[in-house]
This record gives C-alpha cells, structure tokens and sequence, in this order.
C-alpha cells in the first residue's frame, strides 16, 4: 500500500487512561508502528522534563519522530498548582495545536494532556475545541488518568488500562527502562 493511501485512512482520536500502567508506554508503540509505514509522528508530554525519560533520548536518532517533554524540571503537586506549571501546560497545548496543524505530521500524541485538566492547569473545552478543529488525516493520541467524559465522547477509540497488580505495591521502585 502506497503512502498515500495509508494517510487516507487517518483522522481518528484515540484515548489512553485509567489507573494501570500502560497508556505512555502504548502511545509510543502506536508511533513505532506508524513510523514503520513511513508515517510522521510528533508526541508532546505536558508535565514531564526530557531528564530521565528513555524515550526522549532514543528519539533524537529517530527522524520521523518528534517528542517535545514540556514540563518542568520538577513535579506538578495537585493542590500546589504554580503559575508557572500553568503557562508550561499552556506552551503544550498551544505546540500540540501548532503541530497537528502543521501538516507536517500524520499523528500527533498529547502525552499526559488529561492529567493537567485534572490539575486544572488546561481546561477540558480547549481540549475538546482542539480535537474538534484538528485537521482531517492527522490521527490524534490522548493519553493520561483522568480522561474527561467530554473527550471520551469525542474519541474514536478509548482503551482504559485497569490496574490488576503493579510492583509499585510490593516496595518496587520505579525502574528506568521499564517506568521511565
Ligand atoms: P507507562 O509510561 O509505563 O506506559 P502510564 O503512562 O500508564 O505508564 P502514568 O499514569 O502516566 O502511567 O504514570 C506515571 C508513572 O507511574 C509511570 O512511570 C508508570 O509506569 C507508573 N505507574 C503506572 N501505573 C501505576 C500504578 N498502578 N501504580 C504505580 N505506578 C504506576
Ligand atoms: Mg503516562
């Protein structure tokens, strides 16, 4: 199948939540996948510094993948929201609207984007103006706990990963490689 006839099927919104590990880890091999026919991806992840992410370090040798951390160099607290967490999340929504109509790529992954309308840091109706204003035959990727029942109406595809058992539990820390 020609590249052009791949992209003619594209244009559909994906949400990644619930407690379970999984929706981060998801989105980046939905991009692997895409990449591997040919397509463009670009990911940004609001609330997350590009330190410590094995991600972000393999994809500066990936061509066809952009990933922009757009978070700050520490923690967002829930009930210590700053200013400055605010205009981050801001910059992200305003980079994740730029890119998706760029036309510069096939899919475009909001990484996180629903635990900063939790933390009040966007407002679920400029997430929902975005997905309804993106342009056709970019396929869209939410991920993050949390999603707003707003953007599960709007999405195509909603997978809520359900937390069975996670080490987290039994003392293990965070692992790099496997958490980050
Ligand atoms: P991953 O990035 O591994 O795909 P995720 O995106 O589903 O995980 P987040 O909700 O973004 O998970 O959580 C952030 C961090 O917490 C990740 O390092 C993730 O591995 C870890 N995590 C995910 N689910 C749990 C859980 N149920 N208990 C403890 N830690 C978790
Ligand atoms: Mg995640």
């Amino acid at each position: 199948m020609s590249e052009a006839d791949i992209r003619e099927k594209l244009g559909l919104v994906h949400v990644y939540t619930g407690n379970g590990k999984g929706k981060t880890t998801a989105a980046l091999g939905l991009a692997l996948r895409a990449m591997g026919n040919g397509l463009k991806v670009a990911m940004v992840q609001f609330m997350k510094a590009p330190q410590f992410y094995g991600e972000y370090e393999i994809s500066k040798s990936l061509p066809n993948l952009t990933l922009l951390p757009m978070g700050r160099d520490c923690l967002v607290h829930e009930d210590k929201v700053t200013q400055a967490d605010i205009d981050a999340a801001q910059a992200a929504l305003a980079k994740s609207k730029e890119l998706l109509h760029s036309g510069r790529y096939d899919m475009v992954i909001m990484d996180e984007v629903n635990v900063s309308i939790r933390f009040d840091l966007v407002r679920t109706e400029d997430l929902v103006r975005l997905v309804k204003e993106r342009p056709p035959r970019v396929e869209l990727v939410i991920t993050g706990r949390y999603a707003p029942p707003e953007i599960i109406d709007l999405a195509d595809l909603v997978t809520e990963m359900k937390c069975i058992k996670h080490p987290y539990t039994k003392g293990v820390q965070a692992r790099a490689g496997i958490e980050h």
